[in-house]
């Protein structure tokens, strides 16, 4: 077929333009719903998922445990006591540690519980008071394909590509405790269209050991992020401190494409409103890695940060980081549409 050389042109900006919608989330700093829309919504609800969505974020994140017969499902915590009312329904299942684990219950036992706003287990005191108020509403647990499932439906409706962020969760824990995570985890990505680069999908986890075995012996393809922690060591033996040093980036660089840092090791406030950054973000570029920091909270700034406003600022435009993880999408989402 032979178009005219205007029609041509108006083609080849069509493509361009679906090209553009289809990588734009890619060519501009990320916004990553941290837990969803965690500061409106009972964390890792596909209402809180749903909101996010709505409020314009690039990527949801989805943190990533077992249940005893082996399902991954969408939970924070390797325990159920903060965020259910296990405690009342399940008080058996309470191990001699005083806590209740999602390992321990089954996927059916699981989905009868209620999941609530994020509370201190001993005092069932909330851990953010003006965030959704405590056992109003009712919410569940998901499997990780449910919330699979839901957010490309979601992109199926809307026409929009807002991709997953999953954590596979304290790995070496589960072997020890007889599963394997990673293993289980990885082929459901593959299964929902989540294995190369190109796909809106960057897997991350806090243990170094897990993340070069996913990516050497297990084969993952795909984007992965190496989360950081703001203190030196992590439970499972990774130093954290040592990957932030050009040596350990560049290490890094071979096995992922970006870091995850606590926001504290891009930026600190000395003193109030003297934002002073660490270089991280600078070395991290020089060795090829994108910087997705953790966690930007309105309702919970870093210390001597003097306001949401501020903080945006030094990460973005002081620290150029590369996207961030936020518990308020529409915040920052309006930050990043009104920057100069
Ligand atoms: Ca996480």
């Amino acid at each position: 077929m032979k178009f005219p050389s205007h029609m041509k042109k108006i083609l080849i900006s069509l493509v361009l333009a679906a090209a553009s919608v289809t990588h734009g989330a890619e060519a501009r700093p990320l916004v990553i719903a941290h837990r969803g829309a965690s500061g409106y919504l009972p964390e890792h609800t596909l209402p809180a998922k749903a909101l996010a969505y709505g409020l314009g974020a690039d990527f949801l994140e989805q943190d990533i445990v077992l249940t005893k017969d082996d399902v991954p499902v969408v939970l924070h915590d390797i325990f159920l006591d903060t965020v259910t009312d296990v405690a009342k329904r399940f008080p058996d299942k309470k191990r001699s540690d005083g806590r209740f684990y999602a390992l321990d219950l089954t996927l059916v036992e699981l989905k009868q519980l209620r999941v609530t706003e994020r509370f201190i287990a001993k005092t069932g005191q909330p851990v953010f008071a003006k965030r959704f108020p405590a056992g109003q509403a009712e919410f569940h647990i998901s499997t990780l394909e449910e919330e699979l499932q839901f957010i490309q439906g979601l992109n199926h409706s809307t026409g929009r590509t807002v991709g997953i962020y999953p954590e596979i969760k304290q790995p070496k824990w589960h072997r020890e405790q007889g599963h394997d995570i990673s293993t289980i985890v990885l082929p459901i990505l593959a299964r929902y269209g989540y294995a190369t680069k190109s796909d809106a999908c960057y897997l991350q986890c806090f243990e170094l050991e897990e993340v070069k075995r996913i990516r050497d012996d297990l084969g993952w393809q795909g984007r992965m992020v190496m989360l950081i922690e703001g203190k030196a060591k992590g439970e499972d033996g990774t130093d954290h401190s040592a990957l932030c040093t050009p040596v350990g980036l560049k290490e890094l660089a071979k096995v992922v494409d970006g870091i995850g840092p606590a926001i504290t090791r891009v930026v600190t406030w000395p003193t109030v409103g003297e934002a002073k950054l660490t270089g991280l973000v600078k070395a991290a570029h020089e060795a090829g890695l994108v910087v997705h920091p953790y966690t930007i909270r309105v309702d919970e700034l870093p210390k001597n940060c003097p306001s949401a406003e501020a903080l945006h600022a030094a990460l973005f435009r002081e620290a150029g980081i590369d996207g961030v993880f936020t518990d308020f999408t529409d915040v920052t989402r309006a930050w990043l549409a009104n920057r100069k």
